[in-house]
């Protein structure tokens, strides 16, 4: 024992204990740490899913080829998931980013309000 009434190990085995215990609860400070995260990140996904990243309205799948392109027929906004865009950017799909493009051209002139 210390004068502040903490109990000090005072051998190699006691030491040990110290920092098993010590391990111990930093492994699970960092699993509540990480199910925190999860819990703050499945709430982030509820409340943006789908919802436009500029006006923040809820977006709209549209089919168009292959692929299936969130729009946001609020203000113009397409998002494009992973890897669409290569799709887009391939030669052989050339004509999506045009036919894209053609959804909102009548909206740039006349927005929807
Ligand atoms: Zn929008």
């Amino acid at each position: 024992m210390t004068d502040k009434g903490v109990p000090k190990p005072s051998s190699t085995e006691d030491e040990y204990f110290v920092r098993e215990d010590a391990e111990k609860k930093r492994r699970i400070a960092l699993e509540m740490k990480k199910q925190v995260a999860g819990e703050q990140a499945a709430a982030m996904r509820e409340l943006h899913y789908m919802h436009c990243p500029k006006c923040g309205m809820k977006m709209q799948e549209v089919r168009y080829g292959n692929l299936d392109v969130d729009t946001c027929f609020a203000c113009g906004g397409v998002f494009l998931d992973k890897g669409e865009m290569d799709v887009i950017a391939h030669p052989r799909q050339k004509g999506i980013m045009a036919a894209i493009l053609n959804w909102f051209k009548d909206e740039t002139q006349h927005p929807v309000k």
